[in-house]
């Protein structure tokens, strides 16, 4: 089958690799209809995170269900689907509580080494080992476009949105209009937050927050604190949302937040360091929350209604749909910018 693999350093290839087979009772074989590239996808691109060439890329998938081994009970061949881009095993502490990000088996399709060493979904096939945990069905009202959002970035949005804890009444800004931060802006909105702020400093993306409706800044010509406190009495913002992943974006939410408000840290952080002084925290009595990976399982049911009845709609966020032969054109417009969402159809 054809599928995009890891060619070193900043390339990527569509080559020949074999198919996959079930290797266990709970696995699935999907037949890929919609794959994407996703801004995680980059680090391996760039050689940041261990994978070997020749390993197939990828975590967001669409597709219908091929094969199932005897044990799987919630899908049947034929099925349309959307895999959850991190594989919880169901049977752990913690997925046994609804924290299957946390999963003592923790993997990511198409991660490398660390991830699991799970073939990824760029390809015209991929292996879902514990299927009934991972797959879930997509409704007729759902297209393979936006069904692919669930998998990933959209759960994710819920879940920033849930952590926010905000009340109607009650004024969020969102620092960074990427994919995650774009669905927690829609999230927060279908959850009756009537004031959500949204700060990029691409013109771009500010402009379709604003199209989503959202009071959209343009964080390269206005300044966020000023901007807050400006709109909030000077109180600042009652939760502040760092859906950018770098200590400037961090830094900058504490700076917006009120006193005794609430930072939800959802931004992916590996080695970063940020002094901080101890005593701010405790004398503004501010709440921080760091979201760690989605836990998608529990999200994503929401996440596919409210796609189902167009309360929140992804699709916005697609710039390019390329076929899988395309991939590396792909990868290099995303890593140049170009592009905010690349779909790639086998
Ligand atoms: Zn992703
Ligand atoms: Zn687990």
């Amino acid at each position: 089958m054809r599928a995009v693999v890891f060619a070193g350093e900043g390339l990527v290839r569509v080559d020949d690799v074999p198919e996959p087979d079930l290797r266990g009772p709970g696995d699935a074989i999907v037949r890929v209809t919609t794959t994407a590239i996703c801004g995680s996808d980059l680090h391996f691109f760039h050689g940041k995170a261990p994978i070997d060439p020749g390993e197939v890329l990828g975590h967001e998938v669409v597709g219908v269900v091929e094969r199932i081994g005897e044990d799987v009970t919630s899908v049947r061949p034929g099925d349309r689907v959307v895999a959850s881009f991190h594989v919880a095993c169901g049977r752990c502490w913690f997925c046994l509580r609804g924290q299957t990000g946390l999963c003592d088996e923790d993997a990511i399709l198409g991660a490398g080494p660390f991830g699991g060493g799970l073939a990824g979904a760029q390809a015209e096939l991929v292996r879902i080992p514990a299927a009934d945990v991972n797959l879930l069905q997509i409704p007729e009202a759902v297209d393979d476009e936006r069904a692919i959002f669930v998998g990933d970035v959209l759960s994710t949005g819920v879940y920033a949105a849930t952590l926010a804890g905000a009340s109607p009444e009650d004024t969020v800004a969102v620092l960074g209009m990427g994919p995650v931060g774009f669905c927690t802006v829609q999230a927060l909105l279908a959850d009756g937050v009537a004031t959500v702020h949204a700060l990029d400093v691409d013109p771009a993306r500010v402009r379709l927050a604003d199209a989503a409706g959202a009071i959209a800044i343009d964080a390269g010509r206005t300044n966020p604190e000023m901007a807050l406190a400006r709109a909030t009495e000077d109180r600042g913002a009652d939760v502040v949302i760092d859906a950018v992943g770098a200590p400037a974006a961090y830094e900058n939410a504490l700076g917006i937040v009120r006193r005794g408000g609430r930072v939800v840290v959802v931004g992916i952080y590996a080695g970063e360091v940020v002094e901080l002084q101890l005593g701010v925290y405790w004398a503004r009595s501010v709440e921080v929350r760091f979201a760690g990976l989605c836990p998608v399982h529990a999200y994503w049911e929401r996440a596919m209604e409210l796609v189902a009845d167009r309360r929140v709609d992804p699709l916005p966020l697609v710039s390019h749909r390329l076929s899988l032969e395309d991939a590396s054109k792909g990868y290099e417009l995303f890593d140049r910018r170009e592009a905010s969402k690349v779909l790639l159809i086998p």
